[in-house]
């Protein structure tokens, strides 16, 4: 029996007695996840891009606001650009109001995520610690944590006998940088970052969204001011709205619809060690050397690096992050120095100026664009859906969005989270 869940109804739960029964039965009863239809002629609505951003708008362009006859276009499979290959840092603790105000949605939405989707997400709440190591950060977080008091956030900043406490691997009397303190976030964390998309991807199924994979936007058409449709490997489709969500292809797109974005694009990589016994239950960013660790459920360290130093669209790791990241962490954590690390990657993030996202309209009528998470967008996914889904729908912002339109740049009311986040996921 087709139960409702966030005001429309699932083909087959999931649930422990859904896995009960199919064990019974050797698993032969499960359906697809999603379907993978061919296009239709025409669509009320297209989001570009079947990253997690995507997906979510067009989950809660259906589920809040009624908009279902949507198709996301995805030119590899659903889930493999960044949203499936970040370090997952899920925070809310950004200094400037409007920041802390999506990203505290956003992370309040993954608290329920898992029931909202009927999917486990694996959202851990397990605390997510800012290391200060000069006194220039001291300062910079002890202010975070003020304006996060009256932003209704919920941080603090801790001693390092507390660091210590929270994480005991940790050496705060480091040679050249010792752990002053940190910027904590008790209700941070990580989730699944595939299972994220593949939840999302689900729901939008489920409501009867088409998710066209495989299948590149090659050209936007535009008549009299207003989008009309796309040109894709599979042929024209044509639409009344489109959303652009494409990180760090968004001038790409944008370019095909005869416009620029503030936007560079660059290759962001992380590597993860070889499983070892849970030694760490927290997440550790430590900002001045510029890395940032977690231990995944599997049991590897998850680590991440900074960004190249020049533009690109490589989505690939490189030795020397590999050497520089490790390098400036081991002080910190001396038992990394004994792990073999297995895999490395790289994605190619949309970084702003003011390292801000763009929600925005944009010259031309109808075409909406959702770029700019830069380095730390994985956290944002559920706001940043909710928010450009009320876009979308109403053709205006939202109050979550209203203070990320692409004018900002033209006027000069910039959100700088350049200085307050540092690195920035
Ligand atoms: C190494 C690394 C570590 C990170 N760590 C964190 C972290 O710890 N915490 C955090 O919050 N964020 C982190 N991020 C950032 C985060 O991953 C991104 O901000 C977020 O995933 C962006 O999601 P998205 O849906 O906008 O983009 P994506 O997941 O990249 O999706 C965009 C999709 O658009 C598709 N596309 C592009 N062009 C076209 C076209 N012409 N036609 C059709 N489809 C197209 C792409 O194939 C892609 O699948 C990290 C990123 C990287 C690379």
């Amino acid at each position: 029996m087709p139960q409702p869940v966030g005001g429309f109804a699932l083909k087959k739960r999931y649930s422990v007695f859904a896995i009960a029964r199919e064990a019974a039965r050797h698993h032969l009863g499960w359906e697809r996840a999603w379907a993978s239809p061919a296009p239709k002629a025409k669509y009320d609505a297209i989001i570009v891009g079947a990253g997690g951003h995507g997906l979510a708008t067009a989950y809660y362009l259906g589920k809040n606001h009624g908009v279902r006859n949507v198709a996301i276009i995805e030119k590899g499979w659903l889930g493999g650009g960044n949203t499936g290959r970040n370090t997952t840092i899920i925070r809310s603790n950004y200094l400037q109001d409007p920041s802390a105000a999506i990203y505290e949605k956003s992370r309040s939405l993954y608290e329920g995520l898992s029931q909202d989707l009927n999917y486990n997400v694996m959202f851990s709440p397990r605390g997510v610690m800012m290391l200060a190591q000069t006194q220039h950060e001291i300062r910079g977080y002890q202010r975070t944590a003020y304006a996060n008091k009256l932003q209704g956030v919920d941080t603090e900043f801790i001693s390092p006998q507390r660091v210590k406490e929270l994480c005991p691997i940790m050496d705060i009397d480091g040679p050249r940088y010792p752990v002053l303190g940190a910027l904590w976030q008790p209700r941070g964390g990580t989730a699944r970052h595939d299972a994220v998309a593949w939840g999302y991807a689900r729901a939008c199924s489920d409501m009867g969204m088409d998710i066209i994979q495989q299948c590149e936007v090659t050209a936007i058409h535009q008549s009299q001011g207003k989008v009309t449709g796309v040109s894709t490997t599979k042929g024209e489709i044509s639409c009344d709205k489109l959303g652009v969500v494409v990180a760090g292809h968004s001038s790409v797109l944008a370019g095909m619809a005869g416009f620029r974005l503030p936007i560079e694009s660059l290759a962001l990589q992380a590597l993860v060690s070889e499983p070892i016994k849970p030694c760490m239950d927290v997440v550790v960013m430590a900002n001045t050397v510029h890395g940032y660790m977690s231990q995944s459920d599997k049991g590897e360290m998850v680590i991440g690096g900074g960004t190249d130093g020049f533009n690109n669209y490589t989505q690939r790791g490189s030795f020397h992050h590999i050497e520089e990241t490790v390098r400036a962490l081991v002080e910190t954590f001396p038992m990394i120095s004994r792990l073999k690390m297995l895999r490395q990657w790289g994605g190619i993030v949309d970084m702003t100026g003011d390292r801000s996202p763009i929600i925005s309209k944009t010259p031309v009528g109808n075409i909406f664009v959702n770029c700019g998470w830069g380095t730390g967008g994985f956290k944002a996914i559920p706001g940043s859906g909710w928010a450009m889904a009320e876009l979308m729908a109403k053709g205006e912002p939202g109050p979550l969005a209203a203070e990320f339109s692409m004018d900002r740049f033209r006027a000069g009311k910039f959100i700088d989270e350049s200085v307050a986040a540092g690195v920035a996921h």
